[in-house]
């Protein structure tokens, strides 16, 4: 189960923000998408998941086109994005409830999963509080909760752990590569924090619209003769920006 991208580009007017992409994620994997603010990173997870339409270049959802099969696509996707859409003053579970039926599950069918996912991120006991009672890492583990509920094949994650302590971030990018380990999920979880990545993921390094590395965390190291992924970062984006100001200073504005 993986998301396809073929030769996607997006602009804003005359701004471009994706520069022809390809990539594949690696089906039952963590795959970091790692980039820095404005690398493009919400861009891509607005066109993956619909909120815009494509302006060039192909995804493919588990064999299904987003333009040609857009409903089989959502099916298959749970998401979450880097600000909260749950409702404050409904509890835990009427946020669960409302998602399930829109997703066309019955509450008969509907409250034993809902069961099932808060208790596997220990939050079974929170399912008749609002959310507004609730703190930023508990609000974000209702959202994946949320997410889960179709039991879609691919959970994709647009900076997660913004605004959350260091504890509740790892504990919620731990409970995330247990998911694909558990369930055989495909995860796309976009960050600008490189702690967040391991040395065996597949990452995709995004600066500036562009892909820049494409490898496991480990190879990219290697490739760029550097220990940390943090060193082999910040060549590869300097690099980039070097690039970029000699296509610009090219003369073809
Ligand atoms: P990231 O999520 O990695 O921070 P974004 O996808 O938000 O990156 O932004 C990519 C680029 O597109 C940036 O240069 C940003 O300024 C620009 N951009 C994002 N949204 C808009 C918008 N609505 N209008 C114009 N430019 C935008």
């Amino acid at each position: 189960m993986t998301i396809e991208v073929r030769d996607l580009s997006f602009s804003y007017g005359k701004k471009a923000a994706l520069n022809q992409l390809n990539f594949d994620l690696t089906p039952g994997a963590f795959n970091a998408l790692l980039g820095p603010n404005g690398a493009g990173k919400s861009t891509l997870f607005a066109l993956l998941t619909r909120l815009y339409s494509l302006q060039q270049g192909e995804i493919t959802i588990s064999g299904d086109s987003i333009r040609r099969h857009p409903a089989n696509v959502m099916r298959k996707l749970g998401v979450v994005f880097q600000q909260s859409t749950l409702d404050l003053d409904l509890t835990v579970g009427q946020n669960l409830q409302y998602h399930a039926a829109l997703h066309g599950i019955s509450a008969a069918a509907a409250r034993p999963r809902i069961a099932a996912e808060l208790e596997r991120l220990h939050m079974a006991e929170r399912i008749n509080d609002k959310v507004r009672a609730l703190n930023g890492g508990h609000r974000r583990r209702v959202e994946i909760a949320r997410a889960l509920l179709h039991r879609p094949q691919i959970l994709l994650l647009d900076e997660p752990t913004v605004g959350l302590d260091p504890q509740a971030r790892s504990e919620l990018n731990q409970h995330i590569r247990k998911l694909c380990q558990t369930d055989g999920l495909t995860v796309l979880w976009a960050t600008h924090l490189i702690e967040e990545v391991e040395p065996h993921d597949p990452v995709i390094i995004l600066h500036r619209g562009d892909i820049l590395a494409r490898g496991s965390a480990e190879d990219i190291c290697s490739q760029t003769q550097k220990t940390l992924l943090s060193d082999a970062f910040q060549l590869l984006t300097l690099n980039g920006e070097k690039a970029g100001e000699a296509n610009t200073s090219g003369g073809d504005r």
